[in-house]
């Protein structure tokens, strides 16, 4: 069995390793597809925070409690910095990411696509599972919010009136911690962004598509805004079973509520699995998992079943696959 996982960073990466063992178990293979919207360049080198969160948590060099980043992490290059005033102070890189960065850029500037990067980097850490950035094509996430001469002024910081910037989606979620004015998210080059190598055909070959309970506006959204991706799943053989980010109307973890809000979806499994809408109907889903509290979930055209969605350990990860799985 062939098995296509569509993911963004850390709630994907916990997502996985259920998706990994209970591949291990039945004798699939697991190919992830990773969201780069979050991509950056920082100090002169190409950062990939989702790409990096699935291979350190797959290779068991993550740090758990934190979620993001290397376990027994030291930050003097990142007080070095501090030290010289060098922004942006508020994107903390640890000395043992930096190598992973460093190796990265310096491969990506010789010339390699990121995805043979992406490969490299992976021999080291062993994750297990095949890891494709969704493109090798620059393509951004930024952020539409209200420009800051209106933020100055409070009682024109909801208006519209032209005054808009474009930050970039870690500046956005870092450093104001989602709480700006925002008018829309935009995913710079997408248009123009092709699938990268091996993305297409791992979707057109699989036996299921799994949508991993990432968060659906800048996890998922920036990997289906690259219209080869959108395409192959959407009209693939595979049928695709989406998992709920959501449960009993809450992020489980993190602020994937306020980016909803911008897009004027509800925060519910229900809003989420509508955004997503039926492939029957142009859209993404033929199956909805929704965790046990949302059983009454409807999503027209889409078959909807309930379990328990937490992802409190790897058995229950693991659980959670195989009730997804065995939708399709
Ligand atoms: P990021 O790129 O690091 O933000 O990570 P993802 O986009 O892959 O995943 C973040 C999302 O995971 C959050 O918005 C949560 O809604 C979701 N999430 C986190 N923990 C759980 C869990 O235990 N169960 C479910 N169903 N979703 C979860
Ligand atoms: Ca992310």
């Amino acid at each position: 069995m062939r098995i296509v996982v569509l993911t963004g960073g850390i709630g994907g990466a916990r997502f996985l390793l259920g998706v990994r063992a209970y591949a291990q178990e039945v004798g699939a293979e697991v190919t992830a597809v990773v969201n780069v919207g979050d991509d950056l360049r920082l100090h002169g080198l190409r950062v990939c925070p989702d790409l990096d969160s699935v291979m350190y948590t797959l290779g068991g060099g993550a740090d758990p409690e934190r979620g993001w980043g290397r376990t027994g992490e030291t930050w003097t290059v990142k007080e070095e910095l501090a030290a010289y005033g060098a922004e942006p102070g508020w994107f903390g890189l640890g000395d043992k990411d930096l190598a992973t960065h460093l190796v990265r850029t310096t491969m990506l500037d010789a010339g390699y696509p990121l995805h043979q990067v992406t490969e490299a980097l992976a021999t080291r850490w062993q994750p297990g599972v095949r890891l494709l950035p969704a493109t090798n094509d620059r393509l951004e996430t930024h952020v539409i919010v209200s420009a800051r001469s209106e933020l100055a002024s409070p009682a024109a910081a909801g208006g519209f009136g032209g005054g808009q910037q474009a930050i970039h989606f870690q500046e956005w979620w870092v450093r104001h911690r989602a709480q700006l004015p925002t008018h829309r998210f935009v995913f710079v080059g997408a248009e123009a962004a092709k699938p990268a190598p091996g993305v297409a055909e791992a979707i057109a070959e699989a036996d299921v598509v799994l949508i991993a309970p990432s968060n659906p506006v800048v996890s998922i959204t920036p990997i289906l805004a690259v219209a080869g991706v959108r395409e192959a799943v959407t009209t693939g053989p595979a049928p695709v079973v989406g998992v709920s980010p959501i449960i009993g109307g809450a992020p489980v973890r993190g602020m994937a509520d306020r980016c909803l809000a911008v897009v004027g979806v509800e925060c519910s499994a229900a809003g989420v699995g509508q955004l997503y809408g039926a492939r029957t109907a142009g859209g993404l889903l033929d199956g909805w998992l929704v965790a046990e509290e949302d059983a009454q979930t409807v999503v027209p055209q889409v078959t909807v079943r309930a379990a328990p969605l937490r992802m409190i350990d790897e058995a229950a990860t693991v659980a959670m696959v195989r009730a997804a799985v065995e939708m399709a």
